[in-house]
């Protein structure tokens, strides 16, 4: 396969209804800096982008694990109104405390924002070797149900039950998203991962309907993949696959499997599509806490997100410029942080980038 400039690639929601570069206006873009390294590295991409002279003005909201003193929420309604408004924004992680407490923030916002697709590019970064030097995928996950949903009940004592629920509205939209993808970014196959094996009714389901979207892109090569030998293939030869198209728990994990493939998830970027021609960008990381607050994180993934959102925009200038700036700081090798096998902090890696826009 002939492999583009990955970072020419736009999310492209079906409908874009955002402003962009052809106004004179700076454009507002929503910012959450989110938990754990959320801060350090949002810190990282405002100050890139600054110095990038990006045209935007950032809507910095709290939304996060810690109660926010003025409102008591975690979340406020203004929050979710500068992503209405400004429909496009940048999303650092937010961590879901495990088996207790409060609903994931990041569930709130999908179903809120009506987020449906989220896009998960997963390319080789040239100059920095690791086993694979010719990864250029993308993962499209179905962003809205399944077991991912988190509906789950006691039966009785001893006996716990999960709810998948699979709709053909939510199958059909996620699939007509990753064909719209495919062809709008000149991609030639769509793979649709399942377990319709096991999961006749559910997964059978999603890909009756990744069938029916596969009949009006006949362009498309179209293939059906079981998610576990995908991720034998995946691991194998990742050069098997271009757009892979699937139900959300199996998205959550397949994608951090690619991370793994190009050096881990301090450089994966995605991108969340929303039904009103919404587009909140975020990392496919987490919080990190065992990193958080020692300037340790690697920005790189929350920066590529950026990315994204900039090519949404039509920003194209300043999204090679950055992008460039980040491959080649991660090539020249003296500025990396430590996930990467450097010892720099993620002011100084920041700072590099700065230095090489
Ligand atoms: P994680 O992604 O936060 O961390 C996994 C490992 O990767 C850790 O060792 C971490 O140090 C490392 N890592 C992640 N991002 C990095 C970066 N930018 N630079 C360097 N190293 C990085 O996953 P986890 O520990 O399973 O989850 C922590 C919290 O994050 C949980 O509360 C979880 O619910 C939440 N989470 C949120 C999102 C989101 O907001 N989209 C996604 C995944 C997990």
């Amino acid at each position: 396969r002939v492999l583009r400039n990955r970072s020419l690639e736009r999310v492209l929601p079906i409908r874009n209804l955002c402003s962009d570069a052809s106004s004179n206006n700076p454009i507002r873009a929503t910012l959450f800096p989110g938990d754990g390294i959320g801060p350090e590295i949002a810190e990282s991409v405002k100050k890139v982008l600054t110095t990038a002279e990006v045209p935007i003005e950032w809507e910095e909201h709290f939304v996060g694990t810690k109660v926010d003193p003025r409102t008591q929420s975690f979340l406020t309604s203004e929050s979710l109104e500068s992503v209405r408004r400004n429909r496009v924004g940048l999303k650092g992680p937010m961590a879901t405390p495990i088996g207790k407490g409060h609903r994931s923030l990041n569930l709130t916002l999908r179903k809120e924002l009506g987020l449906y697709a989220n896009v998960r590019p997963c390319y080789s970064l040239s100059g920095y070797k690791t086993r694979y030097d010719d990864v250029n995928l993308v993962t499209i996950r179905e962003n809205t149900e399944g077991e991912y949903s988190g509906l789950e009940h006691q039966v009785v004592r001893g006996v716990v039950e999960s709810l998948k629920i699979i709709t053909r509205t939510a199958s059909l939209r996620v699939a007509e998203y990753a064909f719209h993808y495919a062809r709008a970014n000149g991609r030639e196959r769509v793979s649709a991962i399942h377990k319709a094996n096991i999961m006749r009714k559910t997964d059978g389901l999603f890909l009756e309907c990744c069938r029916e979207v596969a009949a009006k892109y006949p362009d498309i090569t179209y293939e059906e993949v079981i998610i576990d030998n995908c991720c034998m293939m995946l691991v194998k030869n990742p050069a098997l696959f271009d757009v892979l198209v699937m139900p959300n728990l199996y998205g959550d994990i397949i994608s951090d499997l690619c991370a793994g493939l190009v050096g881990g998830l301090g450089l994966t970027p995605s991108c969340n599509i929303g039904e009103d021609g919404i587009a909140l960008a975020e990392a496919v990381h987490g919080s990190a806490p065992d990193i958080a607050g020692k300037n340790l994180a690697n920005p790189t993934a929350l920066l590529l997100s950026a990315v994204m959102m900039l090519r949404h925009l039509k920003l194209n200038d300043k999204a090679e410029m950055i992008h460039n700036a980040i491959t080649k700081t991660i090539a020249e090798g003296k500025y990396r942080t430590a996930d990467l096998g450097g010892s720099s902090t993620t002011t100084d890696f920041t700072k590099a980038i700065c230095d090489n826009l």
